[in-house]
């Protein structure tokens, strides 16, 4: 038996301290030679950093990339991000999903410009204390950024414990993630902190990927519990999920005689508030979609709509929803709009919907109308 393999079936504790220590050496060493060179890793600030791990929360590096350099040369900094308005930060986050994070993103530069100097504190009470900022952020910008001794565990870093480790448990389930949040914890060399949490969230990234992990070139295959068993692919161990629900949405493409296009904007407490679309919503139990367009536009706009043809159909999938949505064009046949369920209304000109942020499904009919030149039926 090799020294890997007696490191790995030491006792029961399963966190000994030369495993401990074999983890972190091999980790380090590897990093050392696959460090990926990736935009945020350049003149590290607190503020980049913060910037980057919520682009990184929902979105793969590769798409992540375009959009943090588009961010960070329209706000450099902080206080650039606090003064603008949350159109123009909706706007340069258009199409990376989950808006939910620009608006976070905004409402503490402002919070920070306004109480802390444009500054982040300097611990890790101080920082989960913004609004805001959850113990993950804290954790990756006070490490990442300031050396301060704290583990970060995103879906990589949970993924490289729960199979290193083999743990029974569901990752995702509250006593689980405390498992790992522990484990991380205890492998955190003091002092290495950002390049520790960086190799962690690497090897996940690119060595231990969700599907077909590449063992064979991991740093802790001799130390990885799951690959010694042979049981790569079961770990993480996963509650089956709960079926998805399904919505059927109804919008209408509604113009004006000089063919101006009528836009909403959605209330900034709603799911991608502070988005604009073209207004529409859920379409109720047997009710068709001309008639659902008709009540929301009635209910959202206080107007009398008449549906006409349909213009396209998005299948788009959110985090815990599929929407299927039928794009209607249709006319005012009476009233005036009124914005009552939104939180303002526009007339634009088809080529100046790109102006607005827009949601990823509303970007399609948008593409649509570009792609028929603006024709009406
Ligand atoms: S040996 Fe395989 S399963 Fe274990 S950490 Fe490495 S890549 Fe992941």
């Amino acid at each position: 038996m090799n020294e890997g393999r007696r490191l790995l079936l030491t006792g029961t504790d399963f966190m000994d301290k030369r495993l401990i220590q074999a983890f972190r050496v091999r980790l380090l060493k590897w990093f050392e030679r696959n460090r990926r060179e990736l935009p945020w890793r350049k003149n590290r600030s607190a503020y980049r950093v913060w910037v980057a791990e919520l682009m990184l929360q929902q979105t793969r590096v590769d798409q992540a990339i375009p959009y943090y350099g588009s961010f960070i040369s329209r706000f450099p900094t902080l206080r650039k991000l606090a003064a603008a308005p949350l159109g123009s930060v909706l706007k340069t986050w258009e199409g990376l999903g989950y808006y939910g994070r620009a608006r976070r993103m905004h409402q503490t530069a402002r919070f920070l410009d306004a109480h802390h100097g444009g500054r982040f504190p300097r611990s890790y009470e101080g920082l989960l204390a913004l609004p805001g900022v959850g113990p993950y952020t804290a954790a990756a910008v006070g490490s990442l950024a300031m050396g301060l001794d704290l583990a970060v565990v995103d879906g990589n870093v949970s993924r490289v414990i729960s199979r290193v480790f083999a743990i029974e448990d569901d990752v995702r389930a509250a006593k689980g993630k405390k498992l790992v949040q522990h484990l991380a914890d205890r492998l955190l060399p003091v002092g290495r902190s950002a390049e520790f949490n960086e190799a962690m969230m690497e090897v996940g990234a690119t060595v231990c990927t969700p599907r077909g992990p590449k063992c064979g070139e991991c740093p802790l295959k001799r130390v990885c519990r799951a690959n010694e068993a042979g049981l790569v692919e079961d770990y993480p161990l996963r509650r089956p999920r709960r079926k998805v629900p399904h919505k059927v949405v109804g919008a209408g493409v509604i113009r004006k005689r000089n063919g101006d296009l009528l836009i909403a904007r959605r209330n900034e407490d709603a799911m991608l508030g502070g988005l604009w679309e073209f207004p529409g919503g859920t379409k109720e139990e047997g009710e068709s979609i001309r008639e659902c367009i008709r009540r929301e536009l009635r209910e959202e706009l206080g107007i009398n709509v008449e549906v006409e043809s349909e213009l396209t159909v998005v299948k788009h999938a959110y985090s815990h929803f599929t929407i299927e949505l039928h794009a209607y064009w249709g006319r005012i046949r009476k009233g005036r709009p009124r914005a009552i369920h939104c939180s303002d209304y526009a007339w634009v000109k088809a080529g100046e919907l790109r102006k607005y942020p827009f949601s990823r499904a509303d970007l399609h009919i948008i593409e649509k109308l570009e792609a028929r030149k603006i024709r009406q039926p």
